[in-house]
Parts: structure tokens; C-alpha cells; sequence
């Protein structure tokens, strides 16, 4: 028996876990010191109320000979899809139910969607950006190539004349810079993936934080995106399900490589490996996308936005900063050019702030460092005051 030799290529643990195993260090030492936690992209809560209703009616029903249900369907129940359909359609972009596919969270797509490639594909990820594209793909032994987003290009990269890819990765907003790639921008990686016969895998996480209406909320807004890309999406920052778990991938039926639809090959990865998502939550998730859902999900992302809006107040006040207006975080430039842990450290020790340091997310992160905007008001007022003094 061997074990995968590809784990000795990535780094020892998730970034989320030592940033965890730090601060806990630290809370253990100074059990008298309050901890204020900007780390991690977890959400505060509390569910909005038409999920909470939906969640328990879904229980009562399951309690019943009746309406009791079982396995469901592995791309999710059509009220899911359908809802999801339709917020789709509120964005004035078209997606058919069957090219929905729920599923538990966007971390388990992004993660498991390379089952549907070869190993010689070669992925094209930027630097810095969410860790799962890369630990997966590394997980796998596929070659990865840094796509490089800084200051100079506003944390954007575009397809250059010798830019070579298979596989592209997109997060916009992205996660950790809050940059948000633009109609241009869009088309620009569309149209290279077009001509080369690439893959664009889109992760929408963020999507709802987008206010600015000239930024595009969806992929298929872009006009050739069918062809090309695939959109992952969540309800997790949307409605706060970080903790309920539930999202969706959606597989244009134009999708096609070597001769199969990705979405047909998807629907067999799922069937085979997944179970789908509890009756209760999915009843959770289509409630988040009607009228009344979706308005006290907005609330909540109102009331980040304005944390990140304060936030970016005082931390522009010393450094430079990106993000926070269409994103939950802020990604700011450690000052006196520091390094990003060794800014982690200081933060953590002296302020009693648990940041993410950008190195966390690819080499290009080094000298950055991410705050969230998703605690609670009075933290972030805090956590505000401290760096202030
Ligand atoms: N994609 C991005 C860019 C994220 O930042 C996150 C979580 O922070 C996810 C996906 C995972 O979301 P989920 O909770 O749906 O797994």
C-alpha cells in the first residue's frame, strides 16, 4: 500500500487551520484577553427567518407517513432549482433547471470537479486566491501554474499572448483581494478560453455583495460563456449557510468536451459519490431566493457591507487597501513593509486580532493580509479602535 505521495507538495496544513491552531494557542496562554476574529470567511448570522420557517416546516412534513422523504434526487429537487433558476433570471441571465446541480457547499465542488479531468491537464490559478483550486489540484497531480494578481493590475490578471491553460480558475469577486473583474475583464478570459478550447471554472461566492450594476454578478452574463465555463455558486455568504450547508453548479447544456457533456459526466460523478443535500435544507435554500428570503438575506449582507465600509475607513487611514465596496474583505498591504504572518503575529499578540495573512493564499499574498467584514458590529468597531491606537 502506498498513500498519495502528491500531499508531500502542498503545505503541511490548510491555511484556515493554522490560522485556527494560532489563535487558539494564543486564547489558551491569555484566557483573559478577548480574542476579536476577523480571520476566517465565516458569516455571523442569524439565518434569515423565511429559511428558519421553511427548515422547520420540512421537519414537521418528514414527520408524517405522507409527506416523509428519502434519497433524493442527486442534482437536488426541481423547487430548489427552479428558485435557483430564477435568480438567475432576476440577474436577466438565462439557466435551464437541468443545468443546475445542487449541492453541499461550493468548497465540495471546487474540490471534486476535477474528478471529471485528465491529470495532464494544466490549471491556470491566480495567486493570490481561495486554497482549495490549488490543494486540490496539487492533491490530484495536476500541474498548477500561479496566474499573478497584484497592485499593478489591480489584482485582475487577463489572458496575455502567452498565456497557456486548460483549466482556468476565476473567483470574482475574489477572495481574498475583493477585486471584481469587469464585463471586459470577463470577456477577455471568455474568449481565450473559447479559442483554446479551455475550461473556465467561475466561482460566484460572492456574487451578492456586487452593488456596482456595471460589474457582472454572473459569468453568463458574458456573451460565449456557455461554451466555456462552468459557475459555482453558494448559499453560504448569500444567507448565511455556513453552518446548513448548501449550493449549486451549473453545467451549460452547450458544455461539451471530448465528445461529453460535462454535465451529463457531472450527474454521474454525483450519483456515484454524493448523496445530495437533506429535504429540510434545500426547503431552507428555496426559501432564501423568494421575495421575502432574498430581502432578509440582503439585510444581512447590508449590515457586512457596512462593517467592511467602516473598516476600510481606518485601515485606509495607514495603508494601502483593496476590496470591501463589493466584497467582505478588505486586503490590505501589511505596513512597514512586513511580512504577511509576521503582520498575522502582531495583529494576534499586541491588538488581539485574528487576521488571514495573504500568504495563506499563494506566494503573490506575501505582504498582504485579509480582514473579513462578517462579525458583529461592535467587533469590528472594536477591532477598528485598537488598530487605530
Ligand atoms: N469559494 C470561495 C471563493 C470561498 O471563499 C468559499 C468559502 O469561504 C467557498 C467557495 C466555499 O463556500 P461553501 O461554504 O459553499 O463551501
Amino acid at each position: 500500500m502506498k498513500i498519495n505521495g502528491n500531499f508531500q507538495n502542498m503545505e503541511k496544513n490548510y491555511l484556515f487551520a493554522e490560522v485556527a491552531a494560532r489563535s487558539a494557542a494564543y486564547a489558551k496562554a491569555h484566557p483573559e484577553k478577548k480574542l476579536l476574529r476577523m480571520g476566517i470567511g465565516d458569516v455571523s448570522g442569524p439565518l434569515p427567518a423565511a429559511v428558519v420557517k421553511a427548515m422547520k416546516d420540512a421537519c414537521d412534513e418528514m414527520a408524517t407517513k405522507e409527506d416523509f422523504r428519502g434519497y433524493g434526487p442527486y442534482e437536488g429537487y426541481d423547487f430548489l432549482r427552479e428558485a435557483i433558476s430564477g435568480y438567475y433570471a432576476s440577474l436577466g441571465v438565462t439557466v435551464d433547471v437541468s443545468e443546475i446541480y445542487v449541492n453541499d457547499g461550493a468548497k465540495s465542488d471546487a474540490g471534486n470537479i476535477g474528478d471529471l479531468f485528465d491529470r495532464d491537464n494544466l490549471c491556470l490559478i491566480p495567486d493570490p486566491v481561495y486554497p482549495v483550486y490549488v490543494d486540490s489540484n496539487l492533491m490530484a497531480g495536476r500541474p498548477v501554474e500561479y496566474l499573478r494578481a497584484c497592485p499593478e493590475n489591480g489584482f485582475l490578471p487577463l489572458p496575455q499572448m502567452d498565456t497557456k491553460a486548460d483549466l482556468i480558475y476565476i473567483c470574482s469577486p475574489n477572495n481574498p483581494t475583493g477585486a471584481v473583474y469587469d464585463r471586459e475583464g470577463l470577456k477577455a478570459w471568455v474568449d481565450f478560453a473559447n479559442r483554446r478550447g479551455a475550461l473556465i471554472l467561475f466561482d460566484a461566492a460572492y456574487e451578492a455583495f456586487i452593488s456596482d450594476p456595471a460589474l457582472p454578478r454572473s459569468i453568463y452574463e458574458i456573451d460565449g460563456a456557455r461554451t466555456c465555463a462552468v459557475e459555482m455558486c453558494t448559499l453560504s455568504k448569500l444567507a448565511g449557510f455556513t453552518g446548513v450547508r448548501c449550493g449549486y453548479t451549473v453545467f451549460p447544456k452547450e458544455l461539451e468536451r471530448g465528445g461529453e457533456q460535462l454535465g451529463a459526466l457531472w450527474l454521474r460523478r454525483q450519483s456515484t459519490k454524493f448523496n445530495g443535500v437533506s429535504y429540510p435544507v434545500q426547503r431552507g435554500a428555496a426559501a432564501a431566493f423568494s421575495k421575502e428570503g432574498l430581502a432578509q438575506a440582503m439585510a444581512g449582507i447590508a449590515y457586512y457591507k457596512e462593517n467592511a465600509a467602516i473598516m476600510a475607513e481606518t485601515i485606509g487611514s495607514f495603508t494601502r487597501y483593496w476590496g470591501g465596496a463589493n466584497s467582505p474583505y478588505i486586503w490590505l498591504e501589511c505596513p512597514g513593509k512586513r511580512k504577511s504572518w509576521e503582520y498575522f503575529d502582531y495583529l494576534l499578540n499586541e491588538k488581539q486580532i485574528v487576521a488571514t495573512p495573504g500568504a495563506g493564499f499563494g506566494p503573490g499574498g506575501e505582504g498582504f493580509l485579509r480582514l473579513t467584514a462578517f462579525g458583529d458590529r461592535e467587533d469590528v468597531l472594536e477591532a477598528m479602535d485598537r488598530i487605530a491606537r
